[in-house]
């Protein structure tokens, strides 16, 4: 079904249950409330003489409008184009340029970005660019003041000759690896997507969904916003971007079901000094997804903060995302050791990365998933989208993976981030988990750096727990030493206050081996 058919059966079942909270602002819409404010907004931007097709972009910390901007877009079958707010003005120019943005929605300034200024300095590079609407503005008040003089039923009308085929969302990956790529999307990718994944975590109208992740990310506006309004949940909006303190004050004072996160965000409200203050009882589930999640931290986030379901979530932009998911009643070594079993409705294979061969179960290879969550491509870059979409859709996903006899799917790393020591293959993701558990270590990450013998050498970056007092090489080295095969203990240590992040809250290791790819010594 389209994303609009889809909101008026959750609307006509639940026109009076909440929808939407804003936890910053106050504001708050019923189902009903709701349908009416995304209608002012499809109307307003038809009055524009925005059609189907058209690209809209979005460049904005999380928000309201934004998820009025998403379901507004998709009733009358505009391609919504999600931009990182991280981003500055030569990243916006690409992105505008590449999707052929003709209108923006931005914010107008967030955390010391000017979002107006950086706007006014590209605008005269992308052509196609005709206007810009800023949340918060008179420009906003103009678009949805504007709905007036469209019928009220045109959106509907519009909305009934689509199809859920149509492009609907371009959406461009996190850029861990490289520079980011936009995947075009479908209503039938993503709708279907995001009511797997709520069906899934057993979401019901009883639902509250606390999202402190990005909604330009597919985890905020596909497994959130998606996610809650296919089963009649509230989407509640922490804060405009993470913050750990509101995340749990939204929790507690919106009694939120659910609580979404990378493992970075769950670490960051697990050591907060007031942690214990927070009535954290409502929350029943929630999904942890996007790198690799900790094992300590799975069990605090089971038994500290009550998030008995807790789902693990594996998935990547172009495949809408999810493919592989944890059950409400795995047992914590299914949750904490896999990222689940594959979904209805997708299949997935571990392929041998050279010959392409299905690999026995047990042993390890790339991950390729296929099914109706599979991109229509990258946004015009058919090229590219053959390297990773084969003849025969599979999607290749660049991730090392292990199936286990039951089906369920352990992974092992990126293929990109594997370090070939001396002809030994070393998973950076082993070498962390081993550390997390050392006391002088509050987070870490193993990357390989050039070596002049072995070709690559171990580094671990750590972040201390104390700041005064980080743990020596010596030390680290002593930890793994006799617990850990000989080539897989670091050989070189660097100590950190932070790491390069991306918005969506992955640490960027590519920036952290160009950071020491000089050989040491
Ligand atoms: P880019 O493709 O631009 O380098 P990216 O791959 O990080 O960035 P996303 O599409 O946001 O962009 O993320 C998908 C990737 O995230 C997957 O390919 C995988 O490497 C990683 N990932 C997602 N979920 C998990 C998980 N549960 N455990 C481990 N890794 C995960
Ligand atoms: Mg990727």
């Amino acid at each position: 079904d389209t994303i609009g058919a889809d909101l008026d059966r959750a609307i006509a079942a639940y026109p009076g249950r909440e929808a939407l909270v804003d936890v910053s602002s106050g504001r708050r819409w019923t189902y009903a409330e709701f349908g009416a404010a995304v209608d002012e907004v499809a109307r307003g931007l038809l009055a524009k003489g925005v059609t189907t097709g058209d690209r809209v972009g979005i460049w904005a910390v999380n928000c309201p409008e934004w998820v009025l901007t998403q379901y507004a877009t998709a009733r009358i079958g505009a391609v919504m184009v999600n931009i990182n707010p991280a981003y500055r003005a030569h990243e916006l120019e690409f992105v505008l340029r590449q999707a052929g943005v003709t209108l923006l929605i931005a914010s107008l300034a967030h955390k010391g970005s000017d979002y107006r200024a950086l706007v006014e300095e590209v605008r005269g590079r992308c052509p196609d660019l005709r206007e810009t609407v800023y949340i918060g503005d008179p420009s906003w008040d103009a678009l949805t003041a504007g709905a007036v003089s469209v019928p009220q039923d045109r959106p509907a009308v519009i909305g009934a000759g689509l199809s859920c085929d149509d492009p609907i969302n371009i959406q461009y990956t996190s850029g861990t690896t490289g520079f980011p790529k936009g995947a075009t999307l479908s209503h039938h990718n993503i709708l279907n997507n995001g009511f797997w994944v709520g069906r899934t975590v057993g979401y019901t109208e009883q639902d509250r969904v606390c999202l402190p992740v990005p909604f330009y990310h597919c985890f905020g506006m596909v497994m959130g916003n998606l996610g809650a309004t296919s089963h009649g949940a509230c989407i509640v909006i922490p804060a405009p971007s993470f913050e750990p303190a509101a995340t749990l004050r939204a929790v507690q004072s919106e009694r939120c079901t659910s609580l979404y996160g990378v493992p970075t965000m769950f670490i960051a409200e697990l050591n907060l000094p007031d942690f214990a203050s927070y009535d954290l009882s409502s929350l029943r589930t929630g999904i942890m997804a996007g790198s690799p999640c900790p094992v300590e931290v799975m069990k605090r986030v089971v038994t500290e903060m009550h998030m008995a379901e807790v789902s693990i979530c594996y998935g990547m932009t172009e495949t809408s995302p999810v493919s592989l998911q944890t059950r409400r009643d795995d047992d914590l070594e299914h949750r904490t050791g896999t990222v689940g079993r594959v979904l209805p409705h997708i299949e997935v294979k571990v392929v041998d990365p050279v010959t392409g061969v299905t690999q026995p179960r047990g042993t390890s290879g790339e991950l390729c998933t296929r099914g109706y969550s599979v991109m229509l491509g990258y946004w015009e870059e058919p090229a590219k989208t053959a390297e990773v979409v084969d003849a025969g859709r599979w999607m290749h996903t660049g991730d090392l993976a292990v199936m286990r006899e039951d089906g369920y799917v352990e992974i092992v790393g990126r293929i990109k981030d594997m370090i070939i020591r001396g002809g030994e293959n070393v998973y950076p993701r082993e070498i962390e988990e081993f550390l997390y558990a050392h006391p002088k270590i509050a987070d870490v990450q193993v990357v390989g750096v050039p070596h002049e013998r072995y070709g690559e050498e171990v580094l671990a970056c750590v972040i201390p727990r104390e700041a005064g007092d980080p743990p020596t090489l010596q030390e680290v080295r002593a930890f793994c030493e006799g617990r850990l095969a000989h080539y897989k203990v670091p050989t070189r240590l660097s100590v950190l206050d932070s790491f390069p992040m991306t918005v969506s809250g992955k640490v960027r290791k590519v920036e952290l081996r160009e950071r020491y790819a000089e050989p040491a010594g």
